[in-house]
C-alpha cells in the first residue's frame, strides 16, 4: 500500500449522513450534502446519496460536471456564485446555483434560453458574516429583475454564516431570513419552496432547539465528513469524527537532542517557536509534509508531539515509544488538513467499506 495515504471510511460517512438526514427530517429540513472538501469524490457522493441526502452541493464547475457524469440525475447545486465566464457550463450541468449578483443572473438566464432549459436560483442574503449575499434592502429590487428573466426559476432564499467572520446563526438571523421570504411572496405573489438556512455552523443552533420557522434546507459539509460543527469544532453527538485518517511512513527514527545547535535563524516556513532542552528523545521523521497536509490540522496518536513540519517532512516526538523506520503512523484531520490532503497529488486515496488493518494485519498506530 502506498503512503502517504488518506484512508476514507465510507461506512462512517454513510452513518454520519444517515444520522443527520433523520435528525433534520424530524424538523422538516432536507440536506444538500457539500462534498467540496473531497473534490466532489464520486464514491463518497454515492454513499451520501444512498444515505438519503436531497442533493449535492459543490463550489466549482469542474466538480459539478464530474458529478453529473458519475452520479446521473442527482440534483446538483453550485454553491459558489457562477463565474460570468462559466455560465454556459453552469446551466448545462447544475440544476441550481446560489446567486447574489444581478449581472450574473442575466447571463445565466441568457445561457438557459440558449440551451432551451431552465436554471434554478437561490438568492443569497447577507446576514452578517460578510462573505457572499445581497444586502436585505436590495432584495426586492433584485427579485423584481430576476422575475423578468425568462430562463430562471427563483427557488427561494439562502444565507451563509460562519465561514468568513465566524458569525453563527441565531433565532434572530434565521427569523429575518424567513421574514424576507414571506415578504417577497407577498410582494410578488410567488411561492418560494426553499429557504436554505446555512451550513454545518447551523447545527448547534438547530439541535439545541432553534426556531426553524420556514427553514427547510441546510447545506452540510464538515458535519457529515468530520462529525463536527465549525464554530467551536465540537463533535456532534452520535457522529464519527474519524471517517478520514491520514497514514504516513517513518523514514528516520532514533534518539536525538531536543535543542538545535549552531547559528540560529528562521526555519523553512518562518520563525521557530519555543526552543527548549529536554535532553535526548526518541523522534521520527515522516515522509509527509506541507505538500500533503496542513500539519497544524493533524491530531496525533496519544503521547506524540509535533516538533516541526516542512514541505516534505514531519518531525514527531514519539513520547518515548521506539517507533522504527518503515512503521506507519496514522493521524486524524481537521477540515483544513482534509482539504489539503484531498488536493495533494502525492496522497493516495484509499476508500474502505469497513475497519482498517496495517500491512502486517495489526491495528495501525493511532488508528481508531
Ligand atoms: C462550504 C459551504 C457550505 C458547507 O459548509 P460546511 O461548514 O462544510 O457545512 C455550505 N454553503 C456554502 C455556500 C459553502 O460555501
Amino acid at each position: 500500500m502506498s503512503s502517504p495515504r488518506l484512508v476514507i471510511r465510507l461506512d462512517r460517512l454513510g452513518h454520519n449522513a444517515r444520522s443527520l438526514v433523520e435528525r433534520l427530517a424530524a424538523r422538516g429540513i432536507s440536506i444538500t450534502a457539500v462534498t467540496k472538501a473531497t473534490l466532489g469524490s464520486a464514491p463518497i457522493a454515492s454513499v451520501l446519496v444512498a444515505a438519503g441526502v436531497a442533493g449535492l452541493g459543490e463550489s466549482r464547475i469542474e466538480t459539478i460536471e464530474a458529478l453529473r457524469q458519475s452520479n446521473g440525475s442527482v440534483p446538483l447545486t453550485l454553491i459558489r456564485s457562477p463565474l460570468p465566464s462559466q455560465v454556459e457550463r453552469v446551466v448545462a450541468a447544475a440544476n441550481c446555483s446560489l446567486n447574489s449578483e444581478p449581472a450574473v443572473l442575466a447571463l445565466l438566464s441568457a445561457a438557459a434560453v440558449d440551451q432551451g432549459c431552465r436554471h434554478g436560483v437561490l438568492l443569497m442574503v447577507e446576514l452578517g458574516d460578510l462573505r457572499e449575499g445581497i444586502m436585505p434592502r436590495q432584495l426586492d429590487g433584485i427579485t423584481a429583475e430576476l422575475l423578468q428573466l425568462p430562463g430562471l426559476d427563483l427557488l427561494g432564499l439562502g444565507t451563509n454564516l460562519g465561514c468568513q467572520n465566524g458569525i453563527g446563526p441565531s433565532d434572530a438571523s434565521m427569523g429575518q431570513l424567513c421574514e424576507l421570504a414571506r415578504g417577497l411572496e407577498l410582494a410578488f405573489g410567488i411561492a418560494l419552496p426553499m429557504v436554505s438556512g446555512g451550513n454545518s455552523a447551523n447545527l448547534p443552533w438547530l439541535l439545541e432547539g432553534g426556531r426553524v420557522d420556514r427553514i427547510n434546507n441546510l447545506r452540510l459539509g464538515e458535519a457529515i465528513l468530520l462529525g463536527r460543527e465549525p464554530l467551536g469544532r465540537r463533535p456532534i453527538q452520535g457522529l464519527f469524527t474519524n471517517a478520514f485518517q491520514l497514514v504516513g511512513e517513518v523514514i528516520e527514527a532514533g534518539p536525538k537532542p531536543t535543542l538545535a545547535w549552531g547559528c540560529a535563524g528562521e526555519g523553512a516556513f518562518g520563525p521557530v517557536a519555543g526552543r527548549r532542552d529536554r535532553g535526548e528523545r526518541w523522534r521520527v521523521l515522516l515522509a509527509l509534509g506541507l505538500q500533503d497536509v496542513d500539519a497544524t490540522g493533524l491530531s496525533l496518536p496519544a503521547g506524540m508531539e509535533l516538533l516541526g513540519a516542512s514541505s516534505d517532512h514531519l518531525v514527531l516526538d514519539t513520547g518515548g515509544e521506539m517507533v522504527a523506520v518503515g512503521a506507519e503512523i496514522s493521524f486524524g484531520l481537521n477540515y483544513s488538513a482534509l482539504l489539503r490532503a484531498m488536493t495533494s497529488p502525492f496522497v493516495a486515496k484509499t476508500m474502505l467499506a469497513g475497519p482498517v488493518l496495517s500491512r502486517s494485519g495489526a491495528q495501525l498506530k493511532g488508528f481508531s
